[in-house]
C-alpha cells in the first residue's frame, strides 16, 4: 500500500485509533553528504543533499497499526 504524503493543508490520522501526532515513519533516502575531516580523522557531515526520498511505511505510535493513515485537513485549513 502506498502511503498518502501530508501536504501544506492535510495530515496524517490513523483510521483505527484517531491518533494525529506521533508516528513511525520509515523513510529511505539517497542522499550526498558533504563530510568534513579534522585533523584527528573525525568525520562530521556539514551538509546534506537529498536527491530522492520514499515513504515506505507509517506506523502509529499509539495501536501500532501500519499503514493504517488517512489524510485530513489540518486545523484552519479551507476545504
Ligand atoms: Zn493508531
Amino acid at each position: 500500500m502506498t502511503v498518502p504524503l501530508p501536504t501544506a493543508t492535510t495530515r496524517w490520522r490513523c483510521t483505527l485509533c484517531g491518533n494525529l501526532t506521533r508516528f513511525d515513519v520509515t523513510r529511505a533516502s539517497k542522499v550526498v553528504e558533504y563530510v568534513h575531516l579534522d585533523l584527528a580523522g573525525e568525520p562530521k557531515v556539514e551538509e546534506r543533499e537529498v536527491l530522492s526520498e520514499t515513504i515506505e511505511s507509517v506506523r502509529c505510535r499509539w495501536c501500532n497499526a501500519v499503514d493504517q493513515v488517512e489524510l485530513v485537513d489540518r486545523p484552519g485549513a479551507d476545504s
